[in-house]
């Protein structure tokens, strides 16, 4: 058996991790999957119930499980709760205590969806794309840092051991896919551009079915924009990492198709990119896709089944074509939505 730790958070959180539930609920009844699930509290509702916003019931569970099912977290009603007790202070200390050092951001325009990109529909066309970040090292935490009067200084420094992780786990990724892998930095400039270069070519011996090519950070930018659909599984470092995502992540034209996981030493972690919403919440009209597509990035990363969550892609893909939601100019409410999508998979 699998054990899924369900947190559905707040806001539309609950709404778009039913939905993602049914559908998992329904590849396991399909594929036989083997799926067990415990629901716990995060997020404001755990503030709510036990004054923080990851609970000591919510950290068993999640060590104890083999995959976080995640909806979203915070809303008005937790903003002014003091720092150290914050719906996201409980997402950086989940992430942190599972180890959690390589974060999965796919970006795809779905077939018949081009027109919701911010592109020229034939540069939109089959961009399908996957940006692997390092998400715990970096000059995000490189020490020593600091701030005088004077002057302000921060340190970039990645380990061997750091690059060789989230090289493995791009090029894994980069396995289950179209096998190809871009590897972003700056190693005209940077030195620890060029060391990250060269570590991930030693590491590219494993993976003589991955094709690797290395792009600089600028030049790539640029590309994103405009040859996007040239691209397959993208790893680099934490800050060009948080860049070029979210860069990215305007390529499908909408907040509620994009999944996301995380990776790492402990239970891995699947969650929507968008926040709680708290403007639509309750009201049945949240866009589940992202959810649902996080379940499928669940069953590819955490059960090792890609022909499941390639599956599941392809049932959210077709319900797309009939029935969508209000973000994306349709009428249908997240039900509608979500039977469309088990009708499809059902096949
Ligand atoms: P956070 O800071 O938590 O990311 P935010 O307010 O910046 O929150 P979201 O909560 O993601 O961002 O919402 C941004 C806008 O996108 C809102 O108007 C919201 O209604 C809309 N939105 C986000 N997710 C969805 C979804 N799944 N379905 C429909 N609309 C959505």
């Amino acid at each position: 058996m699998h054990k899924i730790a369900v947190l559905p958070g707040d806001g539309i959180g609950p709404e778009v991790t039913d939905a993602a539930l049914e559908v998992l609920k329904k590849a396991d009844e399909l594929y036989g999957l083997g799926l067990e699930f415990e629901q716990f509290e995060f997020g404001g509702a755990a503030i709510d119930a036990y004054g923080e916003p990851y609970p000591e019931p919510t950290r068993k569970g999640v060590a104890a499980a083999d995959a976080v099912l995640l909806g979203a977290i915070g809303g008005p009603k937790w903003d002014d709760v003091p720092r150290e007790i914050r719906a996201e202070t409980g997402l950086l200390a989940l992430r942190k205590d599972q180890g959690l050092f390589a974060n999965l951001r796919p970006a795809r325009v779905l077939e018949g969806l081009e027109e919701l990109s911010p592109l020229k529909p034939e540069i939109a066309r089959g961009v399908d794309v996957l940006i692997v970040r390092e998400l715990t090292g970096g000059i995000y935490f490189g020490q020593p840092r600091g701030m005088s009067e004077a002057e302000a200084w921060n340190t970039l420094r990645y380990s061997r051991p750091e690059v060789e992780r989230v090289a493995r786990v791009a090029f894994e990724a980069a396995a289950k896919r179209r096998k190809k892998l871009t590897s972003v930095e700056k190693a005209n400039v940077l030195e620890v551009g060029e060391f990250w270069r060269k570590t991930v070519l030693e590491v590219a011996a494993e993976y003589p079915q991955v094709e690797l090519e290395h792009q600089y950070v600028d030049a790539m930018a640029m590309h994103l924009i405009t040859h996007p659909a040239d691209f397959d599984v993208v790893v680099t470092s934490n800050i060009f990492g948080d860049i070029l995502s979210d860069l990215a992540s305007v390529l499908p034209g909408s907040l509620g198709l994009l999944p996301s996981a995380s990776l790492g030493d402990g239970t891995p972690l699947f969650e929507p990119v968008h926040g709680s919403a708290p403007d639509i919440a309750g009201k049945g009209l949240a866009n589940p896709t992202a959810a649902i597509l996080s379940a499928a990035m669940l069953a590819t990363y955490a059960l090792n089944r890609p022909e499941v969550g390639a599956a599941i892609e392809r049932a959210t893909a077709a319900a797309l074509k009939t029935t969508r939601t209000r973000d994306l100019g349709g009428n249908a409410g997240t039900a509608e939505f979500t039977n469309a999508v088990l009708e499809a998979l059902s096949g």
